[in-house]
């Protein structure tokens, strides 16, 4: 057991797990060293209802709720996919838009069911995410972040989790122009994606909150 600051991550979404770990080693220089994160399936923390209506209230709902029980400060993200054409739904929907929580091929489907006649031009869409920070004094941070693209009819790449398949983000760079968000590499799609940038807006107040030095990346 260490003596450094800890911090929990509050999902019990595996892809989301792995996604947030790495971001937040890339950001916080000697993160591993000086805070142990752990995530909220193993310190036994509830799985949060989101009742919000936001992406915001949802993931502070989830950040407080794991900080009450570990008493430890605790980051939680919602995130979604916002269509142009469907006025951001699915949204705060995203996971469960078939109707069956977490089931990524049926919401998959069942999207592109909805977007059958809709035209190349008209697919565009959006990740969005809000980050929140609750720390067991009180202090609560929210943070956003959006990754734009558009959708395509059919499901490509084994990479990424939920709808990464059928999206393809508009900022790649040259070499992977074209590609889905299952097809480019973690690191890649770290750098541009909507978890990535709210946790990015979010470090400089969990540097401040672990006691981490300022400096590294962010
Ligand atoms: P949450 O766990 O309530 O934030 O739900 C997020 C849902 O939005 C996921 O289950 C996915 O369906 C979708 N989603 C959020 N971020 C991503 C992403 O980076 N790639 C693909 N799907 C995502």
């Amino acid at each position: 057991m260490t003596s450094s600051p800890r911090l929990v991550l509050a999902s019990h979404n595996a892809g989301k797990l792995r996604e947030l770990r790495e971001l937040l080693r890339g950001r916080i220089e000697g993160l591993e060293v000086e805070t142990e994160v752990v995530d909220a399936g193993f310190v036994g923390a509830p799985d949060v209802t989101e009742t919000g209506t936001s992406f915001a209230e949802n993931s502070m709902l989830k950040a407080r709720a794991v900080m009450r029980a570990t008493g430890l400060p605790a980051v939680a993200d919602d995130s979604g996919l916002c269509v142009d054409v469907m006025n951001g739904a699915p949204g705060i929907f995203s996971a469960r838009w078939s109707g069956r929580h977490g089931d990524d091929a049926a919401n998959i489907e069942l999207l592109l069911a909805q977007l059958g006649d809709v035209p190349a031009e008209h697919r565009g869409a959006r990740f969005r995410c809000a980050a929140s920070l609750a720390l067991p004094g009180g202090g609560e941070r929210v943070e956003h972040g959006e990754m734009p693209g558009s959708l395509l009819r059919e499901a490509r790449g084994n990479g990424g989790f939920g709808y990464d398949p059928i999206f393809v983000p508009s900022e790649l760079p040259a070499d992977l122009a074209g590609r889905t968000a299952a097809e480019i590499p973690a690191e890649v799609k770290n750098a541009l994606s909507h978890r990535g940038r709210a946790l990015e807006a979010l470090v400089p107040h969990l540097r401040e909150a672990l006691g981490a030095p300022s400096g590294g990346r962010g």
